[in-house]
C-alpha cells in the first residue's frame, strides 16, 4: 500500500543545522530525494557544510555564501575571509548561496542596506566570474535583490521561498531565473499567490530545514519534508504530483548541474 515514490530534489537546506543529520538524509531519500543543496550562512557554516558534502556524496551538493542574518556579527576581517573561502572551494561548490539581502527592521538595525548590498555584490560578482548559480535571500528586499543579480551579470539565479511583488516575479520570470517553494505553500497566501503565477518551467523544490512551518500545528522541518511542497504546488497548479516532480527536479538538476550524478529517470 506504499504511495507512489517521485524522485525530487531539495533545493535549499541548512543542513549543518539539523541535528541528526544522517537520520534526515535517511528519511530524506525514503521520500524520493535524490540530491539536497546544501547551503551556507557564514565561516563555520560553510566548512560544515564542506564536511556534510564530502560525506554524503552524491547526495549532498554544497552552496557557499553569507547570510545577510549573519552580517550585523561580522567585521570586514571576516567578511573577507569568508569570501576567500567560498572562492578557494568554488569548484567543490554548485551554486554560491546562501546569500541576498533582508529589509526586515530588525536585520536593517544589525547591518544597514548599503553593507549587504556591498557582501551581496561581492558575491554575485563571483558567482558571474565563476558562472555559478544563486541561492537568494530576498526577504522584503525582492525588488532590490533582482536589480542587483540582473545588473551584475549572473545567468542563474533561484529567488528561494519567493513572496514578493508579482511585478518583480514576472521579471524573474522573464529573466529566466527561477523561485522555489517551500512546505508554506500549504497555507502562506503571499507564497501560494507567488506558486501559482510561476510557471513550472521557473519552480523548483524546497524546505529551508530546519526552518518551523505551520499555522495551527507548528513543526522543525525536515528535508522529507519536501513532499508537502511537492503536494501544494501540485495542488494550487491542478497537476499531478508526478508531473510537479518530474519538471521540478529536471530543473534541479539544470540549474546546478546535477545531470552527471543525479538519474532523472
Ligand atoms: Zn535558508
Amino acid at each position: 500500500m506504499s504511495a507512489e515514490v517521485y524522485r525530487l530534489v531539495d533545493s535549499h537546506v541548512h543542513l549543518d543545522e539539523i541535528g541528526d543529520v544522517e537520520r534526515a538524509i535517511h528519511e530524506a531519500k525514503q521520500v524520493g530525494v535524490v540530491a539536497l543543496i546544501a547551503v551556507g550562512q557564514d565561516y563555520g557554516s560553510n566548512l560544515k557544510v564542506l564536511e556534510l558534502s564530502e560525506k554524503h556524496k552524491a547526495f549532498v551538493y554544497p552552496a557557499l555564501g553569507l547570510h545577510p542574518w549573519s552580517l550585523g556579527e561580522m567585521s570586514s576581517a571576516q567578511i573577507d575571509l569568508n569570501l576567500r573561502l567560498v572562492e578557494e572551494n568554488i569548484e567543490r561548490t554548485v551554486a554560491i548561496g546562501e546569500i541576498g539581502l533582508d529589509y526586515h527592521k530588525k536585520v536593517k538595525a544589525a547591518a544597514g542596506k548599503e553593507r549587504q548590498k556591498e557582501v551581496f555584490k561581492a558575491m554575485l560578482e563571483l558567482a558571474r566570474r565563476e558562472d555559478k548559480p544563486v541561492s537568494v535571500h530576498s526577504r522584503y528586499a525582492w525588488k532590490d535583490c533582482f536589480d542587483l543579480v540582473k545588473e551584475a551579470g549572473v545567468r542563474k539565479a533561484v529567488f528561494h521561498w519567493y513572496t514578493g511583488f508579482s511585478g518583480v516575479l514576472r521579471e524573474i520570470i522573464a529573466e529566466g531565473y527561477f523561485i522555489s517553494a517551500t512546505p508554506a505553500g500549504e497555507y502562506h497566501d503571499e507564497h501560494k499567490r507567488a506558486i501559482k503565477e510561476t510557471p513550472l518551467e521557473n519552480l523548483l523544490l524546497e524546505t529551508d530545514s530546519p526552518v518551523t512551518y505551520g499555522r495551527e500545528t507548528r513543526y522543525e522541518s525536515r528535508p522529507a519534508d519536501i513532499i508537502r511542497a511537492l503536494e501544494a504546488v501540485a495542488q494550487l497548479k491542478g497537476l499531478g504530483r508526478g508531473v510537479v516532480a518530474e519538471q521540478t527536479t529536471g530543473n534541479a538538476v539544470r540549474l546546478f548541474g546535477l545531470a552527471a550524478q543525479v538519474k532523472t529517470t
